[in-house]
């Protein structure tokens, strides 16, 4: 299958309202430039170099999504352009956007990671750290990030059910959230779950942003 025949397969799996990050990380610009000929508008990447070597050859129009785990001193670099930051994960880091941010006189969008799988390796704040933050009011502090939603990411594992659990449990938590803490911003809507292996249960139960690489790009050379 060729990039531009999985994305048009990808897009009619979506729902209304979901939309897709095509997670371009470890692929070179040809690839993007091939999605991006075929439609697709929203590219994910992990690593802050790649990132910005990326950006300067691809089409001005992308919105780049930053999906992995950003270093403090790596900020600096992508404030100038990132277009959501999905895995934001402290407090402290958050505070460190607002003041990169400020310099560039934006307003970064950002999701909260949390932390719903059973593995001890990935990165998040667990719900009930995510609820004290943004229970603290801390939040409306930061006045040059905005928190748009939350993202996770289930297991690796063949359990569907276990993976629809974890899923599941983020979005009780998102509705939570929205709820208490954000019934007059309509910005907080983003529910980030579910990448190449489980974006169909992640879609059927709330998903609003898929983050999706292999299946698209193919596997990764490390
Ligand atoms: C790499 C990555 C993805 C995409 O994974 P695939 O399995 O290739 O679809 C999604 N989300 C995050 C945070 C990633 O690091």
């Amino acid at each position: 299958m060729s990039i531009s025949s999985e994305i048009q397969r990808l897009k009619q799996d979506l729902p209304k309202g979901t939309d897709l990050v095509a997670v371009s990380k470890f692929h070179p610009a040809e690839a993007i430039q091939e999605a991006y000929t075929s439609g697709q508008r929203i590219f994910g990447e992990s690593r802050v170099q790649e990132l910005c070597e990326k950006v300067k050859v691809c089409p001005a129009d992308i919105e780049w999504h930053f999906i992995g785990h950003l270093q403090t001193n790596k900020i600096k670099q992508i404030v100038p352009f990132v277009s959501l930051i999905h895995g934001v994960d402290s407090l402290s880091l958050l505070q460190e956007i607002n003041k990169e941010a400020a310099k560039n006189e934006r307003i970064i969008p950002c999701l909260l990671q949390v932390f719903v799988a059973q593995e001890e390796t990935k990165f998040g704040l667990s719900p009930k750290e995510c609820r004290d933050l943004v229970a603290s009011g801390i939040l409306k502090e930061l006045h040059f990030v905005r928190v748009h939603g939350l993202m996770g990411m289930a297991s690796l594992t063949e359990n569907q059910e276990q993976i629809r659990t974890e899923f599941h449990t983020l979005k009780v938590l998102f509705d939570e959230l929205n709820f208490t803490f954000f019934q007059n911003d309509p910005s907080f809507c983003e529910l980030s779950m579910g990448m190449s292996d489980d974006y169909m249960i992640a879609i059927s139960e709330g998903s609003t942003l898929v983050r999706i690489g292999s299946k698209i790009f193919g596997h990764r050379v490390y």
